[in-house]
């Protein structure tokens, strides 16, 4: 689970990672004989039991720096990955956040330029980045089956990717996302939830040196629960 790619030196939420070290990231996981796609590829690739060589690869929000800084280093690695976007804030910033810089998002046309790479897919983040846990039942609805109808027709593709903001899901939030034609749903550490409408993920960030990296891949399956491939 990645976010924004940049400069990292005013990072309260600790979601920057700078693209020197990004590279050395995707460099890792080739080394290992890993490769980085996107989610939908992920899950394919498992559901025909295959795919024990694939990580998932996540970037939250859709900042402007996805187009500009990670997919030069992806396309280097050969690697494909997930964006997931906020069509509610196209072209404005993280103005969810309090605190720390403010980091520009994608417009359509960044949307557009990210979603005709080979190997990207684009998903929805929700239309503005609530906490739908919290959200009433028209809000619910508004930020997951609108938000995948204004996207669909922005990239002019089939949008099968949801992803909670700040990884917060339960029941009523996950059959929301099912019930509105979405194929699966990204959290981060869903406990019992876990499933293909609540898959965990790893934050990776700037202080993810090999060692850790490492750590990090080896511990994930003992700290989440598997999820079961869909046949
Ligand atoms: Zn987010």
């Amino acid at each position: 689970m990645y976010h924004s790619v940049g400069d990292c030196s005013d990072d309260p939420y600790r979601v920057t990672v700078s693209p020197e070290r990004l590279d050395r990231q995707l460099g890792w996981l080739r080394r290992h004989g890993l490769r980085g796609v996107c989610v939908r590829d992920l899950l394919a690739a498992r559901a025909r039991g295959q795919g024990r060589d694939l990580v998932g690869l996540t970037f939250d929000d859709g900042y402007a720096d996805f187009v500009e800084a990670a997919l030069p280093l992806l396309r280097h690695h050969g690697f494909g990955a997930t964006l997931f976007v906020l069509p509610g804030r196209l072209g404005g910033d993280n103005a969810w956040d309090p605190r720390g810089p403010r980091k520009p998002l994608l417009d359509e046309r960044g949307i557009r330029t990210a979603a005709a790479c080979e190997g990207v897919e684009v998903g929805s983040h929700g239309l503005t980045h609530v906490d739908l846990t919290k959200a009433d039942d028209t809000v619910l609805h508004a930020e997951v089956a609108k938000s995948r109808a204004v996207l669909s027709e922005l990239i002019g593709a089939h949008v099968d990717g949801f992803c909670y903001p700040y990884g917060t899901v339960d029941r009523r939030v996950a059959d929301a996302v099912r019930d509105a034609g979405y194929g699966y749903g990204c959290a981060i550490d869903p406990g019992p939830l876990t499933g293909p409408y609540a898959l965990p993920r790893l934050h990776v960030g700037e202080r993810d040196t090999s060692v850790r990296l490492f750590l990090k891949h080896k511990l994930h399956r003992l700290r989440r629960r598997p999820v079961e491939a869909v046949r």
